[in-house]
């Protein structure tokens, strides 16, 4: 399956995200990881983005579409991937279907996570990640069983720069004006899923996963 994982920063796609990869044996591909990992390593595609990132900004379309791009002529991704983080933009989404569209592929369904404003703000200041394999936790609804370690990997958990209260307002700012338009583009495509991301964690991965056999049925795939 080839799955868009849409909704603002905050509202649990990375964290819906790993248990959907394990599920469905498709990879996780998060464009804002690919740049911390990136950052971290000080490559060129590091040092170009990371400007964008410590503001809360959008790395320009033509550098994360190649990146994406890049990504998906993977092996790993020939049966499917969950992309989560892209599009942002609608260029972006137009570019993404552009190039599944020469390959005879296409995005089978979309999954917004909705959830209100008024909770992402401490989602997002409460959130840490693991600096190692990017798992997302919460100091509240989801805190490491260790302290500062994941429980994964066991790496280093830590917050991230841009989750101050500050950049979090102006990420929210630049999703209204530059992401939410793609609820519109995917659901004139009739791609749109809407899950109600409020709740337990486990319990909104069961909404996730009824709406993913409910597309699997109607579609007859694997
Ligand atoms: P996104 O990838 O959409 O930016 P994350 O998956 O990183 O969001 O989740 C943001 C924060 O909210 C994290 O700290 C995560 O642990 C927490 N979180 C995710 N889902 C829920 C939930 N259902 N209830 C409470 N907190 C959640
Ligand atoms: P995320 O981990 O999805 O919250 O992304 C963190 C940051 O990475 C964003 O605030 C942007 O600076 C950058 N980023 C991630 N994905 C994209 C994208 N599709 N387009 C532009 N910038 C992105």
């Amino acid at each position: 399956m080839k799955i868009v994982l849409l909704g603002p920063p905050g509202a649990g796609k990375g964290t819906q995200a790993k248990f959907i990869s394990e599920k469905y044996s498709i990879p996780h591909i998060s464009t804002g990881d690919i740049f911390r990992k990136n950052i971290a390593e000080k490559t060129q595609l590091g040092l170009k983005a990371k400007s964008y990132l410590d503001a809360g900004k959008l790395v320009p379309d033509e550098v994360t579409i190649d990146i994406v791009k890049d990504r998906l002529g993977n092996e790993d991704c020939k049966n499917g991937f969950l992309l989560d983080g892209f599009p942002r933009t609608v260029t972006q989404a137009e570019a993404l279907d552009l190039f599944l569209d020469n390959k005879d592929q296409k995005i089978d369904t979309t999954l917004l996570i909705d959830v209100p404003k008024e909770s992402i703000l401490e989602r997002m200041t409460g959130r840490r990640v693991c600096s190692s394999c990017g798992a997302s936790y919460h100091v509240k609804f989801n805190p490491t069983k260790v302290n500062g370690k994941c429980d994964i990997c066991g790496g280093d958990v830590v917050q991230r720069k841009d989750d101050t209260e500050v950049t979090v307002k102006d990420r929210l700012n630049i999703y209204d004006e530059q992401t939410q338009p793609l609820i519109g583009y995917y659901k004139k495509q009739n791609k749109l899923s809407t899950i109600n991301g409020t709740g337990d964690i486990n319990e909104v991965f069961k909404r996730v996963k009824i709406s993913l056999e409910a597309y699997l049925d109607d579609n007859n795939k694997n």
